[in-house]
């Protein structure tokens, strides 16, 4: 009998909408599968079963060929599985440090003792994100870290539980090249002592180097499981996107046009200094650098979410004032999708019409009352243009 984790049959609905339809993987022990699959095709939803988030779907799931019963976290945690999940801040505490958040599954675990001993937690959380490369100070509240600094605290917090088998939800978006090789070695290190890891990833190449195996899922049904060395990234893509004709894809030439941004000696103390390009229009213009290198204060300097910006910047022509509050820049016609999405770029709790809508709400408004056929219409428009997948 082979060790392994395998998932058969899931199907999962979240009301009328069925999120998983018969959806099989098998992870072996000492492998690294990759799940694959474009937005909305299943893929945190089916890892969410296997940690026990949800306690409600079909199907079955065994380990080493017996079957488990996993429907709380709690279970999920007492057969070996540990998770890092895709949306960073709903499984960090932002008000406690970042040993607290490292230690928290396994103290909470933890029957034996009844007084916390402050060194060994220190001393466990710091030997985990060593094990990381990350140089985190463990006394920092999670509060105050950067998106990537959370990624490595949840990393590190799966380590320390000698999980047999670890979920990794999108990991690397947030990494920098050295954090993610630094990630992959661990990776690497932990398969080599057995542990069975599922490592979900948009970027192809990582994971055609990475892993041994993956699954491909779309529209919540299994398409297939390959073996990586045998499977190309055209191969891969076609799976996902359920067409061979990958040319789609390939950049379109599009004509470029006038000038439309044109950014001069921008500054932000100790962050930025005399930073200036433009962009035309039908232009797509990359900023690359080193996590930490100022990427983001740029874009937030832009949109008037620093303070003491100075500089010049002009936008078609007319020039923008500096240091306003964002509604002015929208007015001009500039929008932002902020780093941490989840954080700063949406409300949660809202529909996705309302959330679609809010920045230019005056559109749809008649004296003070909403339009709410037009927010409908317009959010039907919209999702459909860019693909969002959702049943209502
Ligand atoms: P992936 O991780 O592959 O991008 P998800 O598993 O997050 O996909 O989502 C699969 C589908 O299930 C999507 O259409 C998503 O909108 C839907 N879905 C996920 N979670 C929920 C939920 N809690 N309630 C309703 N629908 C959900
Ligand atoms: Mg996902």
């Amino acid at each position: 009998m082979t060790n392994e984790l395998s998932m058969k049959n899931i199907t999962k609905n979240f009301g009328a909408f069925q999120a998983l339809n018969k959806v099989d993987v098998t992870v072996q022990k000492g492998e690294i599968h990759a799940l694959l699959g474009a937005n909305g095709a299943g893929k945190s939803t089916l890892m969410k079963i296997l940690c026990g988030a949800y306690d409600e779907y079909e199907g079955k799931i065994y380990k080493d060929g017996e079957e488990i019963s996993i429907s709380s976290p709690k279970e999920a945690k007492s057969h070996g599985i540990g998770i890092v999940h895709q949306e960073v801040d709903v499984a960090l505490i932002p008000s406690l440090s970042v040993a607290e958040n490292i230690v928290l599954d396994v103290q909470a675990s933890n029957k034996s003792k009844t007084f916390v001993n402050w060194k060994s937690i220190y001393k466990k959380a710091e030997e985990a994100l060593s094990l990381l490369g990350s140089s985190l100070s463990v006394k920092k509240n999670v509060v105050d870290l950067t998106l990537s600094e959370k990624q490595q605290v949840l990393i590190a917090r799966a380590i320390v539980q000698n999980v047999d088998y670890l979920i990794l939800d999108e990991p690397t978006a947030p990494l920098s090249v050295e954090e993610t090789k630094q990630l992959f070695s661990v990776m690497r290190e932990l398969k080599k002592s057995g542990v069975g890891i599922i490592y979900i990833s948009h970027r192809l190449q990582e994971v055609v180097d990475i892993c041994d195996r993956l699954t491909v899922l779309k529209d919540g049904r299994y398409v297939a499981t390959k073996e990586t060395s045998h499977t190309s990234i055209e191969d891969v893509i076609t799976l996902m996107l359920g067409t061979s004709s990958v040319k789609q894809w390939v950049k379109k030439s599009v004509e470029i046009g006038n000038e439309l941004l044109h950014v001069e000696a921008l500054s932000l103390p100790g962050r930025l200094s005399n930073i200036s390009f433009h962009v035309k229009e039908g232009e797509v213009v990359g900023i690359a650098g080193l996590v930490g290198a100022g990427k983001t204060e740029l874009c937030r300097s832009l949109f008037g979410l620093e303070q003491y910006v100075s500089g010049s910047v002009r936008l078609k022509g007319k020039k923008l004032k500096l240091n306003k509050q964002p509604y002015y820049y929208i007015a001009q016609g500039l929008s932002l999708v902020p780093e941490e999405r989840r954080k700063e770029g949406i409300f949660v709790h809202e529909s996705i019409a309302d959330n679609l809508v809010l920045p230019s709400l005056s559109r749809f408004t008649n004296y003070s009352f909403l339009k709410r056929g037009k927010i409908k219409e317009k959010a039907q428009k919209t999702t459909g243009q860019v693909g969002v997948k959702s049943h209502s």
